[in-house]
């Protein structure tokens, strides 16, 4: 007889059985080991299926080509799942010697849930702040070629991007920008241009927090740094404040007096613009220009 179940529930259920694999090692075939020595058990159809690295590392591993430049299996690889079950059969492994083990956490996260987990980011524990972890997750799906990670870690990146309020914020955003200049691939011209948009709308309070800690922190990665240390950044801030800067004197008229069209008393603005429309403080009627 044919099930009533409602197709959404069956993959439901589907997507729950793989969410299941993520808290479980249960017919785990594959381990992940970090720098550190910690190791994740998980398994090949997974992390394969998502990652072309990965895929190509465990072709390596486990075949061999012929002459004809065919992959075969090993022998006593996966074809044999007895062998597996062996305490001395040979685990397979992939070594991230360069990661660290919480940027791994959640790499095997996002590979079984399709998410991964920033609120660490908030404690005083983490090394990074939310800007720099989206951006080293941005960077490792890049590195595996894991493009639904890349999107996803893209899209994290860019919303907190903006979010430049708190000495703390201020602080992730410039280590952020330091390391999209120096480890993403140069072609995320998105992610820089929103950088530099972002550095230059803050600049004024990005570099006085760096006076602010020139005495006694002198190692420590300020703005006025990043931007001599990054000229690629650098020189498009300045551009862009060189621009901003010639259009607001374009606009401004410096000083001048007006005369109120009403009760026609007179009187002089300072730094005014001549965009917009001077008004009598007296009567408030619009007024006109004379010199
Ligand atoms: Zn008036």
């Amino acid at each position: 007889m044919a099930s009533t179940t409602p197709l959404k529930s069956n993959r439901e259920k589907l997507i729950n059985g793989i969410e299941g694999l993520y808290k479980s090692d249960w017919n785990s075939d594959l381990v992940i080991k970090g720098g550190s020595g910690k190791e994740w058990k998980v398994h090949t159809i997974i992390v394969c299926l998502q990652s072309k690295v990965f895929k190509t590392k465990c072709k390596n591993e486990w075949q061999v080509s012929d002459n004809n430049g065919t992959y075969t299996p090993k022998p006593g690889a996966f074809t044999d799942s007895l062998l597996s079950l062996k305490k001395d059969s040979q685990q397979k492994v992939i070594e991230l010697t360069d990661e660290p083990d919480l940027l791994i956490d959640q790499l095997v996260r996002f590979l079984y849930l399709a998410k991964y987990d920033a609120k660490f980011c908030k404690t005083t524990e983490s090394p990074w702040g939310p800007m720099q972890f989206h951006l080293k997750m941005f960077i490792a799906a890049d590195k595996y070629d894991i493009q639904d990670l890349a999107g996803y870690a893209k899209q994290e990146f860019l919303s907190k991007l903006e979010r430049v309020d708190s000495p703390a914020d201020r602080r992730d955003f410039i280590h952020a920008v330091y390391e999209l200049y120096q480890a993403s691939p140069a072609s995320e011209t998105e992610l820089r241009a929103k950088a530099v948009e972002v550095g230059t709308s803050n600049s004024y309070v990005l570099l006085d927090d760096g006076l602010k800690e020139e005495d006694g922190k002198e190692n420590d990665l300020t703005f006025h740094r990043l931007l001599r240390e990054i000229p690629e950044f650098g020189d498009q801030v300045v551009v862009a404040l060189s621009a901003a800067f010639a259009e607001k004197k374009k606009n401004s008229v410096g000083t001048a007096t007006y005369r109120c069209e009403g009760c026609r008393s007179q009187f002089v603005i300072t730094n005014g613009r001549c965009d917009v429309k001077i008004h009598c403080p007296e009567c408030r009627k619009a007024a006109r220009k004379l010199w």
